[in-house]
């Protein structure tokens, strides 16, 4: 058992008052933002302005838009200066990315924000972004070195300097806690974080957030009629495969307004239809959809909000076996549909069905499921952007206004009934997936909307960007955690019950 670190991000505080050169003196390090263009005025406001005029001007010639310089108060507080140089969200975050990196090089304790020079708006979000992206960086993901490693010091403060306007700080901690989560559990590796680890990791986590947990083992799934789901863990050599069932009530709520739906592959062989080396290579991060609908989960819930949320984490491995299961089985999920089974390795649609259907017996008005599902979904937008598919088209403009504004971008795709055609059986009432390869990221769309009643709007997100090289926008790690802000961002627009009612078919 791995302990849990505690996942709250850095705290962050914002002054009240203009900040004074004292204040200065007693940071560490200080990331001033500028304009594109700063004035020359501009710099006489400033702590050692014409220094800094210079350096600024000398790093423009050289088309570079962040120069470095220290005070001259006693503990010589490094100033990091950036120009601010971005026309979308996206490019604001990962602009901040590559800030904090340079600010965080000297491993300061206490972290300034300043502005100067910008308007409000500019300065609201600027300053979000480097929140955001400092929170993203100063998490420490999970090593496994055993030799002593130097002893960083680490990040204890950010304090932003500017009394106006006043952040959303509940909201950047609540969005940086469930990504910082989402990451964690993402690149355990796969000996440490298996069936039985993961279920008693989140059920701690219930117990720290105060949210309801109930396992549903194999015993209980077979009841349900889930085969969909036991198909794949038939493969297992343990019985510990199963669905985690979470929930968040505020005071009155009953029932889910909104339930979310991760699959959790804690690693994936491919089964029968084993993958090749470097596709498999990673497939400890296959579980990554899981993590996020239980990081949005949390995050929702510290944001107390006025709703009923509800996580279904469908887990299991995907293995090779002699009880594995193989092409051309027929398994009858839980909503009664019957599956002619095509490729093992489409294995997340076959748990997800399952997950679906039993979450939809609850009757909420919007499910989310995030699942790392195609390549083919990967192909058509590269790692850079996820894919959405939503049986309410008239969300498209809302899910992708969501994605540009949080960084965390997404597409949307067609999902046409007549799609079907190429998922049509001749021995049960659906195929699993198209012996051709062509577009199976829609047709696992259709395959899987079969599994929720068209009663309930549901987006699926098929999370071709939850692993980046690098980072992606203000996260600086691999393992991206997509899709906590995005949601976020959707939710914090309407309530899901608004949400679904703004999308119902006219
Ligand atoms: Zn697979």
């Amino acid at each position: 058992m791995i302990d849990l670190p505690d996942f709250t991000p850095v705290k962050v505080t914002q002054a009240t008052r203009p900040y004074t050169e004292s204040q200065l003196a007693a940071l560490d390090h200080v990331a001033l933002v500028l304009p594109k263009e700063p004035p020359g005025a501009l710099f006489a406001r400033l702590p050692q302005g014409k220094q800094l005029h210079k350096l600024v001007e000398r790093a423009r010639a050289q088309g570079l838009n962040r120069t470095f310089t220290r005070l001259s108060n006693t503990r010589a507080t490094g100033v990091t200066a950036a120009l601010l140089d971005a026309s979308t969200p996206f490019a604001r975050l990962t602009w901040a990315r590559e800030l904090v990196a340079d600010c965080l090089r000297e491993r300061p304790a206490k972290l300034g924000v300043l502005t100067a020079g910008l308007d409000e708006e500019a300065r609201a979000s600027a300053v979000a972004a480097i929140v955001a992206a400092v929170q993203a960086a100063a998490f420490k993901l999970p090593t496994f070195k055993t030799e002593e490693q130097p002893r960083p010091i680490e990040l204890e403060q950010v304090g932003v300097l500017d009394a106006k306007p006043r952040l959303p700080l509940d909201r950047l901690r609540a969005e940086a806690l469930g990504n910082n989560l989402a990451r964690w559990l993402t690149v355990l590796p796969p000996n440490r974080l298996t069936v039985r680890a993961y279920r008693e990791m989140v059920e701690e986590l219930a117990r720290r957030y105060s949210l309801s947990c109930k396992f549903l083992g194999e015993k209980e799934l077979e009841k349900l009629g889930a085969g969909a789901f036991l198909a794949v863990a038939r493969g297992n050599p343990h019985r510990d495969a199963g669905m985690i069932r979470l929930g968040y009530r505020p005071p009155g709520a009953r029932r889910p307004e909104l339930t979310l739906v991760g699959k959790g592959v804690l690693f994936d062989t491919g089964g029968i239809n084993l993958k090749p080396f470097k596709g498999m290579l990673d497939m400890h991060m296959d579980m990554q959809g899981s993590a996020v609908a239980l990081g949005t989960l949390i995050a929702l819930a510290t944001l107390r909000v006025p709703y009923g949320v509800d996580a279904w984490l469908a887990v299991t491995e995907n293995t090779i076996s002699p009880s594995a299961y193989r092409p051309q089985d027929i398994v009858t999920a839980a909503n009664g549909t019957s599956i002619q089974v095509i490729h093992t390795d489409a294995e997340g649609r076959m748990i997800l069905a399952d997950a679906l259907a039993l979450a939809a017996r609850d009757e909420p008005k919007l499910i989310i499921d995030y699942a790392t599902l195609t390549g083919s979904c990967i192909s058509a937008l590269t790692q850079r952007y996820s894919g959405v598919f939503t049986n309410r088209p008239r969300a498209h403009p809302l899910l992708i206004d969501a994605g540009a504004s949080s960084g965390e971008r997404v597409w949307p795709f067609p999902m046409d009934e007549d799609f079907d055609q190429l998922l049509r059986s001749d021995v049960a009432d659906i195929k699993q997936c198209a012996v051709e390869g062509h577009g199976d990221h829609i047709l696992a769309a259709r395959f899987l909307s079969r599994f929720v009643p068209k009663s309930i709007a549901w987006v699926h997100v098929d999370l071709a960007a939850g692993e980046h090289k690098g980072g992606l926008a203000h996260v600086p790690t691999d393992a991206t955690g997509f899709g906590v802000r995005l949601t976020l961002e959707l939710l914090g627009r309407s309530a899901p019950s608004a949400f679904a009612e703004s999308v119902a078919d006219r």
